[in-house]
């Protein structure tokens, strides 16, 4: 770990690439977690489809009632303390993540990009428009438990969870906001995600392509194919703010 340590206090650029793994000490299922329970009842890939919200508005509603339930009663865990440490050590750092809950933000991270949108911010399925939720405690014990979802106030439409669903393009400018820090990276350091879900999984491979270096951390070993790029193994919020506090004390 010294000389990933090394790399980040010699560094100017730093993007830290994060996927749920990030929140899983939090006590946020990942996503594998988080459908298991449904696993029997349902074909879990197709709750999280603009087709599954048209078949059954109200399981899919529900089930993403669940998961902000879950984030509300969630704090931020060490990764995310080392994240907005780093952020006042390095001279540019540029968060990008997949999560879809706002754990960084509480911790205190000035400007996360959410690739994969927020539980907080849902918006009309018909018109678009975001609807203001209440700021009210969902109730987190039924993960499968169906709930009608509200009506936007302009339009009648039926409201939506503001994440990107399988299929729909990722919002533009965070995306174009994350290539742009990604390729002008001098490390990439890439947190507790699996690299399935497409594009944002091509994030550390493109970072690699321009020079960066890359950095894994996970639970699981990550395959590394350059020599630019390490995997250290463990839990994030372990691992991270050791890194942190080896290149920075
Ligand atoms: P994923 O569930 O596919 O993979 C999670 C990864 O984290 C795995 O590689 C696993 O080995 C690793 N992991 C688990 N616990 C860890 C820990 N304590 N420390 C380090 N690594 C750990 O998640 P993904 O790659 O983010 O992709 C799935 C999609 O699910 C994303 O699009 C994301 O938006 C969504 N999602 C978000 C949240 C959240 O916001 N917290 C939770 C579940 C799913």
């Amino acid at each position: 770990m010294e000389f990933q340590a090394q790399q980040l206090r010699d560094a100017s650029r730093v993007v830290v690439f994060s996927g749920a793994g990030l929140s899983a000490e939090s006590g946020i299922p990942t996503f594998r977690d988080a459908l298991s329970g449904l696993r029997e009842r349902f074909d879990p890939a197709a709750l999280a489809t603009a087709q599954a919200f048209r078949n059954d508005p109200a399981l899919v509603w529900g089930w993403y009632e669940w998961r902000r339930a879950k984030a509300l009663a969630a704090q931020p865990n060490a990764a995310h303390l080392a994240i907005t440490k780093l952020a006042t050590r390095v001279p540019t750092l540029t968060v990008v993540t997949q999560n879809v809950d706002d754990l960084l933000e509480r911790a205190g991270c000035p400007e996360v990009l959410h690739l994969h949108g927020s539980l907080g911010s849902p918006r009309c399925f018909a018109c678009a428009r975001a609807y203001a939720i209440k700021d009210d405690q969902p109730d987190e014990s039924e993960q499968g438990r169906s709930i009608e979802p509200p009506r936007c106030l302009h339009c009648n439409g039926k409201v939506r969870p503001g994440v990107v669903w399988f299929g729909e393009s990722l919002p533009d400018d965070v995306w174009r906001k994350a290539l742009a820090a990604v390729k002008k990276c001098d490390v990439l350091l890439s947190v507790g995600t699996s690299g399935l879900v497409q594009p944002a999984a091509e994030l550390p491979r493109i970072a690699l392509k321009h020079g960066a270096q890359v950095v894994h951390i996970n639970v699981q070993p990550e395959l590394v194919v350059e020599n630019r790029e390490f995997s250290l193994v463990g839990r994030a919020a372990e691992v991270l703010p050791k890194l942190v506090e080896q290149a920075f004390g």
